[in-house]
């Protein structure tokens, strides 16, 4: 193909022109380095295990109980809760006892409005010992407006803080910092709102049960993860 001798006159006159060239130079140096530093971060990606990037983008504390959750790994039917959770069944009976609603969004009032249940309702036996999941302290003891009488016990696994709510308790055994072991007796299961006392916002007798990333209401997790049944 011929070129056309005005065209590379042209366009040797451009080159020559320093400000032209001095421009050539500053973009070449700019795609150089943006295209250095994407594949730096691919490298990186690459590199590092997705379990440590999922800190960058998620909240600590629920990566620290994900920690816990794929070293005690658990099999769960609802209703039927099977094996090898790190937390024992948060009640004595373990045989009757079934969910009677689940962790999620729900709809309780069948409204059409969702609202989130932030803990599992295990229904068993009435007034059924309920048993601390494992040990800890206990840092609440008392009563809460729709909870009625419930506890929160902080427990430490493996280096990580994790915390368990217990609800709807028609008497509580235990007291603020008190020490509690695996399975010891820490109340009694209530909610009925015609027999149990304070029975909280409750309409037949069960225990709420929560798992938390820390202490306060809103740091829950699916408890159904963490609990095993013999
Ligand atoms: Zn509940």
């Amino acid at each position: 193909m011929a070129v056309d001798p005005a065209v590379l006159k042209a366009t040797v006159d451009v080159l020559l022109n320093e400000d032209t060239r001095n421009n050539i130079i500053m973009i070449i140096v700019i795609v150089v380095t943006v295209v250095f530093f994407l594949l730096a971060i691919c490298a990186y990606i690459l590199l590092n295990p997705l379990e440590s990037l999922k800190v960058y983008f998620s909240n600590e504390d629920q990566v620290l109980v994900e920690e816990i959750k794929s070293k005690y790994p658990n099999n769960i039917i609802m209703g039927n809760i099977t094996k090898n959770g790190i937390f024992c069944f948060p009640l004595e009976n373990t045989e009757s006892t079934v969910i009677t609603a689940d962790y999620g969004m729900y709809d309780p009032w069948n409204s059409g409005v969702l609202t989130k249940h932030t803990g599992i309702d295990l229904s068993g036996v009435h007034r059924d010992k309920v048993l601390a999941v494992y040990d800890g302290i206990i840092v609440f003891a008392g009563s809460q407006n729709s909870y009625g009488n419930c506890i929160e016990i902080k427990h430490e696994i493996d280096g990580i803080e994790i915390y368990t709510f217990y609800a709807h308790l028609s008497s509580i055994n235990v007291s603020i910092e008190q020490e509690v072991k695996q399975g010891q007796v820490i109340g009694i299961e209530g909610g009925d709102p015609f027999i149990d006392p304070n029975p909280g916002n409750s309409t037949g007798h069960h225990l709420h049960f929560e798992v938390r990333t820390s202490k306060d209401y809103g740091n829950d997790v699916d408890p159904k993860e963490y609990i095993y049944k013999d």
